[in-house]
């Protein structure tokens, strides 16, 4: 069979199971091979059923003694029950509605079995467990992602009808490679990889199918970025920052001038700036933008910044143009809240230039407006603008300059993958007058009295927001609000007025009860996590989150970032009912630590960086096998490879590059990024 066949017509497969394999992206016999193992059972050190540990996954080898019929149980399931022993313990299978497993199970017979002990201390039991004849000469075997209706035993053995099958895998990967960096060819990493006879050679093989992936998805994005590379765009010509920083109420930071000057040299160059602007939460990004903009608009240049969401698009719309009406330019707020006459006002003022700088959500580049001259691109806390992005800008501008804002600090390897070859400011340096905020984990039996101190803050003319608990099952966003507000915050601050936020708001109504915050005329928000990222309103002072144990220290931090804006003293209270001690210290952590990139290390190594972006958060096609954050080396030599093929051959046309073609295309098309 070949790499491209159907899998529905390999040995054992047939249209049924090909419809469940299909579940899993499996349609040919390469994507079935392709189908890595998650990780793999390790037969090799068996422990004794008496010592095995109670309730967690162990390898037994025991003697099967006695099978004994099925028998109906409660809703309708058949038990199977298999009695073993291995002479300290005697140790009972059970198989729920599943004849055939034990069926291959011989009296008098010993296997290794895998699974979690469980049952009473004298009648040691297991459930399903899988299991290996000690003569089956391996002994690591791969578990599979699984799917409804295909058992991890089925697509082994499918799998390893593909491995006999096949006549020939294509390699992506040239010979030249391959010896350069000693690895496998393709075929020889696939039987590896699926059935390798120790852990060594299991490691080898994912390496090298990490260093294939890498390498592919550099090709694709280099392609893609060649096709921008492509246009070119007008540099400009000045930019004289001095009537801007007049007109500020305060005078910038030192980091503040270094960034800002850092972009005027971008600008004025001949290629178009790529810069990543970092700065811990307060560190005045925003501030950074605006001079950006009016250098732009300096230059006859229109510019446009992007917000995560609405609120955040209308504050920074606001603040803005505070900021730059003085100084005669017009900013247009363009979000999927702006209807109307509003909406009309804004689109005739973008295509006609009127509009110097054009806020709104990332959907800016989506809507069917024709901008005057666009020249400066802004993302604010925007790890999503990636590959699609891009794309669209491009349709909206010639080479424009990328300002990318983000507080959070990204991997340099994922930064680099994103946002290309990428020079990068750091705001290291807090506006004057900054005191850090207050945290504390505050124990249950405490809340009251921690209510009592937002009840002072609140005389004293401060504000608070409350990010309440989580919304449980069947509960809706309005409803877990409402219900915090009611039964808690309003009770226990009897004299503030409460105002409510949650996602399933509109954005109009939610604008508006940010401005009565902001305005002061609410003393205490509630609301779901909406509160986020880039919200500043100076007078508040504190912030509580219910249930804190369920966030990511980054995300905490964000939002303790949303006090101690102002010149008073804030403070964080960080409540955790239910946490256990290993939670518990995390949040000691971050109430002993101020810096957000200490929280984000710190983050990374308990949580993993799956969990640092959240899922498929970063545009890119889904990877099997390598994992941007950790498999740093291997990124670095793929990058620099990918360059050299490309140079040569940027389309990929040369025979010779033809299975690596195929694989570049498939690694983007599986995925609906590039559309
Ligand atoms: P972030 O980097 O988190 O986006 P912001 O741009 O929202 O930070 O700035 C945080 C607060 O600091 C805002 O209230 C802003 O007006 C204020 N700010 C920014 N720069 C300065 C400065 N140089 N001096 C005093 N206050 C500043
Ligand atoms: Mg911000």
């Amino acid at each position: 069979m070949r790499w491209e066949d159907e899998v529905q017509f390999l040995k054992g497969v047939g249209p049924k199971r090909a419809a469940r394999f299909a579940k899993l992206d499996v349609h040919t016999i390469g994507e079935l091979l392709s189908l890595y193992p998650r990780t793999y059972i390790d037969y090799s050190r068996p422990v004794s059923v008496a010592e095995a540990p109670y309730d967690a996954p162990a390898v037994v080898r025991a003697e099967v003694l006695q099978k004994l019929p099925g028998r109906r149980i409660s809703g309708g399931r058949t038990l199977h029950r298999v009695e073993c022993s291995d002479g300290t313990s005697a140790l009972s299978l059970v198989f729920f509605n599943n004849p055939y497993t034990p069926g291959k199970l011989k009296v008098g017979e010993e296997y290794l079995f895998y699974g979690k002990v469980g049952g009473g201390f004298t009648n040691r039991e297991m459930i399903a467990p899988q299991f290996l004849a000690p003569d089956a000469g391996v002994c690591l075997t791969p578990v599979y992602p699984l799917t409804e209706g295909l058992s991890n035993y089925t697509i082994t053995s499918c799998v390893a009808h593909a491995l006999k099958e096949i006549e020939e895998v294509p390699d992506p990967l040239a010979e030249g490679l391959l010896e350069k960096y000693k690895m496998p060819a393709k075929g020889k990493a696939l039987c590896m990889i699926h059935r390798p006879a120790a852990a060594e050679e299991a490691e080898q093989a994912r390496r090298r199918l990490i260093f294939e992936e890498l390498f592919c998805l550099q090709l694709g994005l280099l392609s893609l970025r060649g096709r921008e590379v492509e246009q070119t765009g007008a540099p400009m010509e000045k930019a004289d920052v001095a009537p801007f920083y007049a007109a500020l109420p305060f005078s910038p930071t030192g980091a503040q001038v270094r960034a800002v000057q850092e972009i005027a040299g971008d600008l004025c160059a001949k290629a178009p700036m790529n810069r990543l602007l970092q700065g811990d939460v307060g560190s005045g990004k925003t501030l950074v933008a605006a001079a950006a903009a009016y250098m732009a608009a300096q230059n006859g240049y229109q510019s446009v910044l992007m917000a995560p969401t609405e609120i955040l698009a209308h504050q920074h719309g606001e603040t803005l143009d505070g900021i730059l009406s003085g100084l005669g330019l017009r900013t247009a707020l363009l979000t999927g809240g702006v209807k109307g006459r509003a909406r009309t006002g804004a689109v005739s003022a973008i295509e006609s230039g009127d509009a110097n700088l054009i806020v709104g959500t990332h959907a800016v580049l989506s809507e069917p407006v024709r901008y005057y001259n666009l020249g400066l691109a802004i993302t604010d806390e925007q790890h999503r603008f990636g590959v699609r992005q891009r794309g669209l800008l491009a349709s909206k501008a010639n080479r424009p300059h990328l300002l990318v804002m983000s507080a959070t600090p990204i991997p340099r390897t994922l930064a680099l993958l994103l946002f290309g070859d990428l020079d990068i400011s750091v705001l290291d340096e807090m506006p004057p007058g900054r005191k850090p905020v207050k945290t504390h984990v505050v124990p249950e039996e405490k809340r009251r009295d921690m209510y009592g101190f937002l009840a002072r803050e609140i005389e004293a003319g401060r504000q608070v927001y409350i990010v309440c608990p989580l919304i449980e099952e069947g509960e809706s966003d309005l409803q877990a609000v409402t219900a915090y507000a009611e039964e808690v915050a309003k009770p226990l601050l009897p004299r503030a007025r409460v105002g409510l936020m949650h996602g399933r708001m509109k954005a109009a109504d939610k604008a508006e009860v940010m401005r009565a915050f902001k305005e002061g005329r609410l003393d205490a928000l509630v609301s779901t996590t909406v509160i986020e990222v880039g919200v500043d309103v100076p007078n508040a002072s504190v912030m509580v989150v219910e249930d804190a144990e369920r966030y990511g220290l980054s995300a905490l931090h964000q939002l303790r970032g949303r006090v101690g804006r102002g010149a008073q003293v804030s403070y964080c209270f960080l409540l955790s009912g239910h946490a256990g001690p290993a939670a518990r210290e995390r949040l000691q952590f971050l109430a002993r630590t101020g810096d957000g990139f200490e929280v984000a290390k710190y983050d990374l190594q308990t949580r993993g960086p799956g969990d640092f972006f959240g899922n498929k958060q970063h545009g890119l096609p889904s990877l099997r096998v390598a994992d941007l954050a950790t498999d740093t080396r291997v990124l670095k030599a793929a990058q620099q490879e990918a360059l050299e093929v490309y140079k040569e051959d940027p389309r990929l046309l040369k025979p010779e590059n033809a299975a690596l073609a195929v694989a570049v295309k498939a690694l983007f098309e599986d995925n609906t990024v590039m559309n």
